[in-house]
């Protein structure tokens, strides 16, 4: 692109969008002859939708109307099986459309020229740059620890009179550790009570340690706790775009003032609803998935690979300046992988195949390591 110098006759975008850093989604796989093309790049499960999901999305035969804009149905759905009020949930477009809508309502600039402040962890999902810095408010960063993990101290130093907002991620995308409930209710008994934690819990489906924070538990001992989940991740649907917060009403009726209408489809609505209605059927699957991971974090810690502990459905490689290597050699073996330039690659669990290739090729990349 060339760049065209600012004219006075032209339309500009805000002086932010500029800065932004620009998302990138997983790649699919480059396809190499006689090989199985595997996409391991977007934490993606490699499974088609349940039969009952399938079934609703075929059904829907309402597509002329508008969907219920409070997704009743859904909620009904999540309150029974999250044992919450349903006016405790607010729907999305994904996770993503949840958060977008929390951080319009509590984070922004302000009306005396002053900008929110909203504190993540780095490096962690990059959309919250994105939408942190697009509400208007000033992103702070700070670094994860050696292992991935969250820095919680340098997190609380950080806060401060502008501190609006705090992103916790757990599992950490792209990393894999998650928080505990020790460090978490730590963590909220210092942290102002007009300050929101979001806790990002995408993968929680995924976790099997026990030490793990329990985020309904710690929505319900906290005022100013609001927890995003999703059905793109462990339910599969991330093509259908459904998500949800779950925070006190005092915070959800100020995010549905907020809240694009109509963010969710009846038929992602009733697709989701399926989904609940089948839970053991995708449980059972997200079990597989687990036991795929513990293979495939075994076989690395075999090669001699030093990775975070991940709880999610992939895998951390601390690569730093090798990450691009590391990116070439899984494409040239029609593995699609996520790199992060100069800090690692990130790979997702997939079909048993795909993770016996990967494990093959981390094998011959200790080199890398
Ligand atoms: C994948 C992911 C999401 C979910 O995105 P959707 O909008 O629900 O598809 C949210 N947070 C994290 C950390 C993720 O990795």
């Amino acid at each position: 692109m060339t760049e065209n110098p600012v004219t006075q006759d032209q339309v500009q975008p805000r002086s932010v969008v500029a800065r932004l850093p620009k998302y990138a989604a997983g790649k699919p796989p480059a396809s190499v002859q006689g090989m199985t093309a595997y996409k391991l790049s977007s934490n993606e499960i490699p499974f088609g939708p349940l039969d009952a999901v399938h079934q609703a999305v075929v059904e829907q035969n309402s597509l002329n109307r508008y969907p219920d804009p409070l997704s009743t149905k859904l909620r009904d759905a999540l309150a029974d099986y999250l044992d919450v009020p349903a006016q405790d949930i607010v729907t999305g477009a994904g996770s993503l459309g949840a958060l977008v809508q929390i951080l319009n309502t509590f984070a922004g600039q302000n009306e005396d020229g002053v900008q929110d402040e909203v504190i993540y962890a780095w490096r962690s999902f990059e959309a919250y740059p994105i939408l942190v810095q697009t509400a208007g408010a000033l992103p702070v960063e700070i670094p994860l620890l050696e292992d991935g993990r969250h820095d919680l101290e340098s997190m609380i130093a950080a806060v401060n009179e502008n501190t609006s907002v705090i992103l916790l991620c757990t599992p950490n995308n792209p990393t894999g550790p998650v928080l505990t409930q020790a460090e978490v209710d730590d963590f909220l008994a210092r942290v102002p009570k007009n300050v929101l934690v979001v806790l990002d819990e995408a993968y929680i489906e995924f976790v099997r340690d026990e030490k793990s924070v329990d985020g309904i538990h710690t929505y319900n001992e906290n005022e100013n706790v609001v927890l995003l989940r999703t059905f793109s991740k462990a339910h599969g649907m991330a093509n259908l775009r459904v998500g949800y917060s779950v925070a006190h009403p005092q915070i959800t009726e100020n995010i549905r003032v907020v809240a694009t209408p109509f963010a969710v489809s009846s038929v992602a609505e009733d697709a989701a609803v399926a989904s609940l209605a089948n839970i053991d059927q995708v449980l059972e699957r997200v079990e597989g998935l687990v036991s795929e991971r513990e293979r495939v974090v075994a076989a690395l810690s075999e090669q001699g690979w030093k990775i975070p502990s991940t709880q999610a459905n992939f895998v951390w490689l601390p690569l730093g300046a090798n990450t691009e290597q590391f990116v070439e050699r899984a494409n040239a073996v029609a593995l699609s992988v996520r790199g992060f330039a100069d800090e690692g690659v990130r790979v997702s669990i997939g079909e048993v195949e795909a993770n016996d290739r990967f494990i093959e090729l981390c094998k011959e990349s200790l080199d890398l390591a």
